[in-house]
């Protein structure tokens, strides 16, 4: 596979040797450049402590050996997947974790949230045995997490709480605008706004590396106000240099939880004089499949109170056709894992058109993700997709850059 990757590592942890061998191979075959395999918990642990380049990705299941004892830990003494999940995160020894399990989903969803409790990010599920078509797209998309915000390992970077607060009140956080462009004729539709910390001796640190801590210590509300104030403001600078474009901003699942924000987010477009629906609010599909009632109470007062809503990260998570149909989505924004290179990868091209098909179903918008080619736009053109984003049409960039890109940026690139 391409240049960007180099150097993504994974570690498989399976009691069995085939499909141990297996798995890694799969990973392998995603473009992932080293691949250890660790056939029990222990051996995992201590792979992963002498380990000197770190490991970006553990794929585990959580049983070894097939059993557990009905008090938890393995039938036979050793150590189960559970308690490697929660040692690897405390100590910080992977970035992402990824579990393979025949467990049922209610287990997973308790370990997940153990994990990133304590700091270890989610990569997905997968269904034990593995097949190809149900892992690539998680590796996929780490792979693309990767190239987008280089893992800075929790080890090497240590940002903490306290940090944060300082920089929330010091300003410390920007957000960068990537523009979206119609697919058929190129034309600039709308800008997303980013978040950075620019920080005063680490540079520019890249979401992925603050944003699940922030989530963790009640730090979110603060950063979701200063993008959306800063972002709306800008929209409105915008506005005023006659560019007509959306503004979307991300949300993460804990900001829809505030049934305050509806209102404050339609107060500072009213204040700034933006109409309504050039605001839209992004979650993911993960943040929103959740059968607790205060997400979707927030998401249909957003839609009364005339905001655009897209459901991010789109064909990744496990929202049913049901639960979307249950939310009142404006537009669906395609994950960069189906899009990018998939012209290249047949066997992906029904996931990505089923994806297209399923929110054309549902009368909602379709935005790709992860658009790095030419080819990457004709495909996605020719499957019906409305809007595109990605590096090949910009990459994220200062809110100052923004008008001079859109002058510059030509109708027909291509
Ligand atoms: P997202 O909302 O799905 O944003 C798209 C991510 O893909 C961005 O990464 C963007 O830089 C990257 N990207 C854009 N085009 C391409 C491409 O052609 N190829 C590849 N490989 N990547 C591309 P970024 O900025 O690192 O953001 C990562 C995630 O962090 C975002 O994913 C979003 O979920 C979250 N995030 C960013 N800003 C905010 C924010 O203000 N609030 C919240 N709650 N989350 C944010
Ligand atoms: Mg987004
Ligand atoms: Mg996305």
């Amino acid at each position: 596979m391409a240049e960007p990757n180099a150097g993504m590592r994974a570690l498989v942890v399976d009691g069995q040797a085939v499909p141990r061998r297996m798995t890694a191979k799969m990973i392998k075959d995603c473009g992932v450049t080293e691949v250890l395999e660790a056939e029990s918990a222990e051996a995992a642990l201590s792979l992963l402590e002498a380990d000197e380049a770190g490991i970006d990705l553990m794929l585990t299941d959580l049983r070894f050996n097939g059993t557990a004892s009905a008090a938890g830990g393995r039938a036979d003494g050793g150590m189960d997947g559970i308690e490697l999940v929660r040692r690897v995160a405390e100590s910080n020894l992977a970035s992402y974790l990824l579990i393979a399990t025949l467990d049922d989903a209610a287990v997973v969803r308790s370990v997940a949230a153990m994990a990133s409790a304590l700091g270890l990010e989610m990569a997905g599920h997968v269904k034990k045995p593995i097949s190809p078509e149900s892992l690539r797209p998680l590796i996929l998309r780490q792979i693309a997490r990767r190239v987008t915000a280089p893992l800075l390992r929790a080890r090497s970077v240590h940002v903490t709480a306290e940090e944060l607060r300082y920089a929330i009140t010091t300003q410390q956080f920007v957000p960068h605008f990537q523009p979206r462009v119609r697919a058929g004729d190129g034309s600039v539709t709308a800008v997303e706004a980013l978040i950075r910390w620019q920080h005063p001796e680490r540079g520019l640190v890249p979401p992925g590396a603050f944003m699940p801590l922030a989530d963790r210590v009640g730090l979110i509300e603060g950063i979701t106000d200063v993008v959306l104030e800063k972002s709306i403001s800008w929209a409105r600078r915008w506005q005023d240099a006659g560019i007509d474009i959306a503004v979307s901003v991300n949300l993460t699942g804990e900001a829809l939880l505030q049934t305050d924000l509806p209102k404050r987010v339609a107060n500072l477009a009213d204040a700034h004089g933006i109409a309504r629906n050039r605001i839209v609010l992004e979650v993911t599909e993960a943040a929103v499949v959740t059968d607790a009632p205060y997400p979707i109470e927030t998401l249909a007062r957003l839609r009364l109170l005339g905001l655009g809503l897209a459901i991010d990260d789109f064909g990744t998570g496990m929202a049913t056709l049901e639960q979307l149909q249950r939310m009142p989505f404006t537009e669906v924004k395609i994950d960069q894992a189906l899009v990018t290179g998939v012209f290249e990868q047949p066997q992906f091209r029904p996931v990505l058109e089923k994806a297209i098909r399923l929110a054309r179903t549902l009368g909602l918008k379709t935005v790709a993700e992860g658009i790095e080619s030419k080819a990457d736009w004709d495909l996605l053109n020719e499957l019906g997709c409305d809007e595109l984003q990605g590096f090949f049409v910009a990459r994220p960039m200062p809110a100052e850059e923004i008008e001079g890109w859109a002058q510059g940026w030509h109708r027909q690139p291509l």
